[in-house]
């Protein structure tokens, strides 16, 4: 049946409000405007910024929202100045954007495009406008994405075409997770061959953070997690140590900075915990440490002494760990297809999105790494 310039109404899980389990609705995803894409949304993976948004920031004009963020599909139709895309490309949609055009796409400098909804909506975490309803209300796409539905709508600015053979149910972990960790290594880190390392928080990004210290020839990785089932999987992508904090009675920054004779070369933190925020600092070596901000939080403040800093360690954060979406994501998938980046091996569980509920509390209570949600079938 063509779908092309049709109202499609498929199922989604709709947020209806925080702190709710999600509920699955028949929506109505309206036909792709002036440079958008419709994208039949094949396969997701859960990330912590999707239950952020749901117990955590929990911003009032944040819903209802499908969420969803990690996704991989296949294009439905496009519509008018669309012609990068045609029906049947398989694509990533993308959370960052890529216009090529604005001040900071022209800056190799960053990665943060003006358009889309991180440049004005940032605490709604949401576009103003969608093409999304349910029960006559309009529903906001959370990210700009909203893979949680089996179709979603996105601007083309923020959709990545990607090699046909590539396994959706796999490269979709490149929409979010491991782009970001990976990427906080490689990109915004700068790790360095021969460098000791330490990553806090061993979900998915923390562990694409290990492999991507690995891939830049760091020669000690020291894991960092409160839950003691990560340890294993911390080896499996190339952590030489593996350290809980709870293990001990004094400051993780303490217990670190006695492992390495000062602090390590670089430091990861992929929790979203303010205080962790500060040990990642702390575990820095002076002179010349650097200490990168992965985890999300914008509900707190953080603190640190001032001396941390003119003792010459640096602090930065990244988003999409630094890649240029459009250009970063391809390039990753193929770095997949040659078997130089893993990826099934962050996969726990396999859900359909019907079980989204099951897959959002299993993270809450640390049960996986990933969830991938098969949401349509192709
Ligand atoms: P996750 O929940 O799977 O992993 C978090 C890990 O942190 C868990 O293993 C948990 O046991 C561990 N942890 C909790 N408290 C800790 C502590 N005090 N010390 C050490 N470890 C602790 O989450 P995820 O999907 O891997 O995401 C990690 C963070 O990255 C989240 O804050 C998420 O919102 C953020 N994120 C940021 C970006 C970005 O662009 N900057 C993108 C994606 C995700
Ligand atoms: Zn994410």
């Amino acid at each position: 049946m063509d779908t092309a310039g049709k109202v499609i109404k498929c199922k989604a899980a709709v947020a209806w409000e925080p702190n709710k389990p999600l509920v699955i609705e028949d929506i109505e995803v309206a036909p792709p405007q002036a440079n958008e894409v419709r994208i039949k949304i094949v396969a997701t993976g859960v990330c912590h910024t999707d239950l952020y948004h749901l117990f955590e920031g929990m911003h009032k004009d944040g819903f209802p929202a499908v969420l969803g963020h990690e996704g991989a599909g296949i294009v439905e139709s496009v519509g008018p100045g669309v012609s990068e895309f045609q029906p049947g490309d398989r694509v990533i949609p993308l959370f960052i954007s890529q216009c090529r055009e604005c001040r900071f796409c022209k800056s190799p400098k960053t990665n943060q495009c003006e358009k889309g909804w991180a440049a004005d909506h940032y605490d709604v975490m949401a576009l103003a406008d969608s093409r999304f309803t349910c029960k006559g209300k309009k529903v906001l796409q959370f990210m700009g994405t909203s893979t949680f539905s089996e179709y979603t709508v996105m601007n083309q600015i923020a959709v990545a075409k990607i090699d046909p053979a590539a396994p959706l149910d796999k490269v979709c972990l490149l929409g979010c997770g491991v782009c970001t960790g990976f990427g906080a290594a490689v990109n915004t880190a700068k790790v360095e061959p021969g460098s000791t390392c330490a990553v806090f928080g061993l979900g998915a990004v923390g562990l694409a953070a290990v492999m991507g210290c690995k891939f830049a020839g760091a020669k000690r990785i020291i894991a960092v997690d409160t839950n003691p089932e990560k340890a294993e999987k911390a080896r499996v992508f190339g952590a030489t140590d593996f350290v809980n904090p709870k293990d001990y009675n004094r400051p993780i920054s303490k217990v670190l900075a006695e492992m390495t004779n000062g602090g390590v070369d670089y430091s990861l933190e992929c929790v979203g915990n303010v205080d962790v925020m500060r040990s990642a600092l702390e575990s820095c070596m002076k002179g010349w440490g650097v200490s990168v901000v992965v985890g999300w939080t914008d509900k707190h403040d953080f603190s640190a002494r001032p001396i941390q800093l003119i003792a010459g360690r640096t602090w930065k954060g990244t988003l999409f760990g630094g890649f240029k979406s459009k250009d970063g994501v391809p390039q990753m998938v193929k770095a997949y297809m040659e078997r130089k980046v893993k990826l099934d091996e962050f996969i726990t569980h396999n859900m359909t999105l019907a079980q989204v509920n099951e897959a959002v509390e299993l993270m809450k209570r640390g049960g996986c790494i990933r969830t991938v949600l098969s949401v349509s079938r192709h």
